[in-house]
């Protein structure tokens, strides 16, 4: 009796070490997640208000982006968490990073261009998409206080790239299929290629 006791106090204990490891896990990891992994297809959660793991996010966000090659911006879902953060650094300069809780698009202009870009998640690739050349997004700061950001050129392209990752879209989402296809099929092809080395 005695010894079944132990033993399942010791499954108990193994249970709640591998339960205890794996949600630090997933708050610790911010490693990059690549296509196809699941995350990056699902629609974030929104933050609560005075979410007090929003500053250190964010910050490991920053860390992360700064640690890739010519990377601009990441959005949560990108080091798998499924939570409406995004960052962005255009380059040297406070005036240049954006730290964003919550955004959201609320208006678009009518005209387009097409821009030119790639993705971390989707590494050694890139395409033209239509993007909308000004945009205003409302957000929260690390204070969770409203704000309002209007944007166009370079930074509008990459806050719409950086917002429909947090709606598990993808920048080849808007290639038509055949062009979809061919290009997933040249990543692929670099990808097998990359873990055979
Ligand atoms: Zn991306």
């Amino acid at each position: 009796m005695k010894n079944s006791f132990k033993k399942s106090l010791f499954a108990i204990g193994i249970l709640f070490f591998v339960t205890a490891c794996s949600v630090s896990d997933q708050v610790e990891d911010f490693s990059i997640r690549t296509y196809p992994d699941r995350v990056l297809f699902q629609p974030c959660e929104k933050i609560k208000n005075k979410d007090p793991n929003a500053k250190r996010i964010l910050d490991q966000m920053e860390l992360k982006l700064a640690e890739t090659d010519r990377g601009v911006g990441l959005a949560a879902p990108q080091v798998g968490l499924s939570q409406r953060f995004v960052v962005i650094n255009l380059g040297e300069g406070t005036e240049h990073k954006y730290r964003l809780i919550n955004p959201e698009i609320t208006w678009k202009s009518p005209e387009q261009s097409l821009s030119r870009e790639g993705c971390l998640s989707i590494p050694g690739i890139d395409a033209y998409v239509p993007r909308h050349e000004r945009v205003k997004v409302v957000y929260q700061n690390d204070n969770f206080e409203k704000k309002m950001l209007e944007a166009c050129g370079f930074l509008a392209y990459c806050l719409q790239h950086e917002i429909d990752h947090l709606d598990g879209k993808l920048y080849i989402d808007y290639l038509s299929p055949k062009d979809k296809t061919l290009i997933l099929k040249k990543y692929f092809k670099q990808t097998k290629r990359k873990n055979e080395k």
